[in-house]
């Protein structure tokens, strides 16, 4: 059936329907009492989920957009930035500041694995001249968590910035900005916060401000202080989205009604009968479970198996989309994302989408097995 569609790629990411009601309202001008008011509510709700009293300022583009803002806003030519590197989002950052004028120290850890604090902890002693460390909360090539509270904690004993990709990861997984130390998170509408592609937010520490204010970087859409002049009466520099804020607003009241602690929770479990499922079917996780990810799984296919043709029958024949691997995991991996407007029965889906394609494309599998696992995490019956 054509318009019968699963849509499990870690972004864009399926919108909840009180939020797409919320972004067809009628556009309101920006420059506006309304849309202040707007804003301000937004930027609140945005604190409690980050977990944090700085400043947050959302800009109208797509999640690179505000990795490019944090580092044209810390990096100035010539500073050493230490790179924390677990897939190709680790990479993207990296090559951001490179461009930036940035001496990059790269940390390469296996795609698969997370970040090993004492490697860092090593390497800020070397390097005491590094400026700003980049991390990536969840990286999403892999479906590995890093542990970004130890990261944090590395970091704030010395003068560097920690600016923190958590686009996959808000709103699936927890940060606690101001108690990890997190100077600048960035994140994106279109992950785990069920909203189409087209916003970013940033959040910018105390310690951060004394950079960004003599940053020698060029920036222009990307300034924070003409963002933060504007946000001063909760107006934004330059013409938002406006139906996307109408849906931030919303999204933001379905997470925090529903309860941060039970939205983690929730993302948990999927990905545990996520898991538990793919191993019942004697297929191989990418990562081990200690840093698995919550929002989305990485699943290797087994020997001699066509992804993409795998892919190809699980989209064509049951309207389920899963992402393929990036980088060096290209033809070999796949990505079942279980992030934002997501719970058990899609996870069924999934998992049955999944059993019938092995079965199409050769592989021997017991159908039914994958499910009666995720069914026995969902049952609280699995260990
Ligand atoms: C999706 C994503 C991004 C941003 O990608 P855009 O396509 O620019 O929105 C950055 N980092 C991570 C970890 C992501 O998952």
């Amino acid at each position: 059936m054509r318009d019968k569609h699963y849509l499990m790629v870690p972004g864009p990411t399926p919108v909840p329907p009180a939020v797409a009601a919320a972004i067809s309202r009628p556009v309101i001008g920006h420059r506006t009492e309304d849309f202040a008011r707007i804003n301000q509510q937004i930027t609140e709700k945005l604190q409690k989920i980050f977990q944090t009293q700085n400043d947050i300022f959302v800009f109208t583009n797509s999640g690179t957009g505000a990795l490019e803002a944090a580092v044209a806003n810390t990096v100035s030519p010539g500073d050493t930035v230490l790179s924390l590197i677990t897939g190709n989002f680790g990479e993207r950052f990296a090559k951001i500041a490179r461009a930036y004028g940035a001496k990059v120290i790269e940390v390469n850890f296996e795609w698969g694995r997370d970040v090993d604090l004492k490697v860092v902890e090593t390497k800020l002693a070397e390097h005491p001249e590094v400026k700003v460390v980049l991390a990536t909360q969840n990286e999403t090539s892999t479906g590995v968590t890093n542990d970004i509270a130890g990261i944090g904690a590395l970091v704030a004993k010395t003068p560097a910035l920690l600016l923190v990709d958590g686009v996959s990861g808000a709103g699936a997984i927890e940060i606690k900005v101001d108690q990890w130390g997190v100077d600048l998170l960035c994140t994106a509408s279109q992950k785990a916060l069920m909203l189409p592609p087209g916003l970013s937010m940033l959040s910018v520490s105390d310690k951060a401000w004394k950079v960004v204010e003599n940053n020698r970087s060029p920036r222009f859409y990307f300034s924070l202080p003409a963002q933060k002049k504007a946000y001063k009466k909760w107006n934004t520099a330059y013409t938002p989205a406006v139906s996307l804020f109408f849906g931030l607003d919303a999204t933001l009241d379905l997470i925090l009604e529903e309860g941060l602690d039970n939205v983690y929770a929730r993302h948990a479990l999927l990905a545990k009968a996520v898991r538990s499922a793919v191993r019942s079917l004697g297929l191989k996780l990418l990562a081990e479970d200690r840093c698995a990810s919550n929002a989305l799984t990485g699943v290797w296919v087994p020997e001699g198996t066509d992804v993409d043709g795998l892919r190809k029958i699980i989209k064509q024949q049951y309207g389920v989309t899963f992402a393929g691997g990036q980088g060096i995991l290209k033809g070999k991996i796949f990505r079942i994302a279980h992030m934002g407007f997501a719970d058990k029965m899609d996870v069924i889906i999934a998992v049955s989408a999944l059993e019938m394609a092995l079965a199409q494309a050769g592989c021997s599998v017991e159908l039914g097995a994958g499910i009666r696992a995720a069914q026995e995490v969902f049952l609280g019956r699995a260990e």
